[in-house]
């Protein structure tokens, strides 16, 4: 237990000496990071976190691209407690249910697109993605089709980092530790225009990184393959915003070939593009798709897999048990937060003021801001999600060498001028709280101008 004391440089110190002798981090350099020590939070209102050394930091990320409605909310918290007072743990095996399980699948169905109305709860979305690759493979076995197996997704892609979400991701450097990895998935290139489409225009580009999955389902054979898989916007990969053609040439070539679509919405959905869901946004249809952070503002761990009727279905008719699911799946406390989290967001009408006010208001601002900057190559988002290129030269498009990790000097900055946004190698990510106001939104940009400012004199 840590001495009751003021003092918060002492704070600082006890939690770092405990956490350094203890704890090990999430993608992290654990051995450097214990020498370093480890930034301590304490506290969370609004789009605001305070550390241990009572700095305020205006949190540009929402936690890890999660809280969506903002920290200190009273209603999720009083969902939490009256839950737990009343039921804090069953589970959904053993022919049981409880109501807000119950009550949690038919609130997303009431927000999810098209049929998608069947929900599967896991814990993470690690977890929602290792059950659609079980469930996409099931579905075609279920057909008569075993040999439909192989998934697709992208280079550069992120899908969570168990074994499935590692196999599934395009993340070069996942792929080398605990190999092997999960077979029967293949990967396309990412609809990355900046960075990739050399002279192509955005429409010639979007048709081109499309073809690329028509190709692979030739070269595997059409009969072999399962699901493609996609983040509607890549989050994790740097928010890649593919173009605007991309996802309905994607989905022609699924109908063509009968593969199933899958969205992993696990950042996308609950209002980060301005619609509930990035397919809405982006115009996707997909069969089935995994979510998890805003579904309750990433107050209590739990995601989900939203189920179209066609794949449904096919599990409710098989007269079969399917062998998968989660100890916590469907968890009462966790599911009444996120039936707490729906309700608030309907309330508040936070899908639509982030459709039409704040998320182009901060696509406008990050570019009247940051636009003429000499380090900005280029500023791509929708919503309230947006990556940034940093380069070395603005009309090359020459990114910095090996030697300057210019994502981490600006990242740096930021932290030490009270925001926080997360490097992705040389671009620069943001998703705040859906909560944010437009004054807050001003105070972002205005902290990232300063912040890039640093960064270029650090490197000039
Ligand atoms: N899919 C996507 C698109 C994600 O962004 C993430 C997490 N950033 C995951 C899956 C994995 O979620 P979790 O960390 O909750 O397992």
């Amino acid at each position: 237990m840590l001495e009751d004391n003021n003092n918060s440089s002492s704070i600082t110190a006890d939690v770092q000496a405990i956490d350094a002798d203890h704890h090990m981090h999430p993608f992290t350099n654990t051995g450097a990071l214990n020498k370093k020590g480890a930034r301590v939070i304490t506290k969370g209102e609004g789009v605001y976190l305070w550390d241990s050394e009572g700095n305020k930091i205006l949190d540009g990320m929402a936690g890890l691209w999660c809280v969506n409605m903002g920290y200190g909310r009273e209603e999720l918290i009083e969902a939490a407690n009256t839950q737990m007072k009343e039921l804090a743990y069953y589970n959904t095996f053993f022919q049981t249910t409880h109501a807000p399980a119950a009550q949690l699948a038919k609130e997303i169905a009431s927000v999810t697109p098209g049929d998608l109305n069947h929900i599967f709860f896991a814990n993470s979305g690690s977890e929602a993605i290792d059950t659609i690759i079980r469930m996409v493979r099931q579905y075609w076995c279920i057909q008569g089709k075993p040999y439909k197996s192989i998934l697709i997704s992208r280079e550069n892609s992120y899908h969570g980092s168990t074994v499935g979400g590692t196999s599934l991701g395009g993340m070069s450097g996942m792929h080398k530790q605990g190999a092997p990895l999960v077979p029967n998935i293949e990967r396309i290139r990412q609809p990355y225009w900046y960075g990739e489409a050399g002279d192509m225009t955005e429409e010639e580009f979007g048709v081109a990184c499309a073809k690329a999955l028509e190709d692979k389902i030739l070269e595997v054979g059409p009969d072999n393959v399962a699901a493609f898989v996609g983040e509607p916007i890549q989050g994790a990969g740097g928010v890649i915003v593919p173009p605007a053609n991309y996802w309905s040439e994607i989905q022609k070539i699924c109908d063509k070939y009968d593969i199933l679509l899958a969205a992993d919405e696990v950042i996308c959905g609950f209002g980060r593009t301005g619609s509930w869901f990035g397919s809405e946004t982006l115009g996707i249809k997909p069969d089935i798709m995994s979510m998890a952070k805003g579904l309750s503002s990433g107050y209590l761990p739990i995601a989900a897999v939203a189920i179209g009727d066609r794949i449904a279905n096919a599990f409710i008719e098989h007269d079969d048990d399917f062998n998968h699911g989660f100890t916590y799946s469907g968890h009462p406390v966790a599911a009444a937060v996120a039936i707490a989290n729906i309700q608030l967001m309907k309330k508040e009408n936070i899908i639509e003021q982030v459709g039409t006010d704040t998320g182009p208001y901060l696509q406008q601002k990050l570019r009247e801001t940051l636009g003429d900057h000499p380090l900005v190559g280029h500023i791509e988002g929708v919503g309230l999600v947006a990556g940034i290129a940093l380069v070395k030269d603005k009309n090359t498009k020459e990114l910095f060498g090996d030697d300057i990790d210019i994502g981490m000097i600006c990242r740096d900055h930021c932290f030490d001028n009270g925001l926080i946004m997360r490097a992705v190698g040389s671009r620069m990510v943001m998703s705040p709280p859906l909560v944010i106001s437009r004054a807050e939104i001003d105070e972002l940009c205005e902290k990232a101008r300063l912040c890039f400012d640093l960064t270029l004199k650090s490197v000039s």
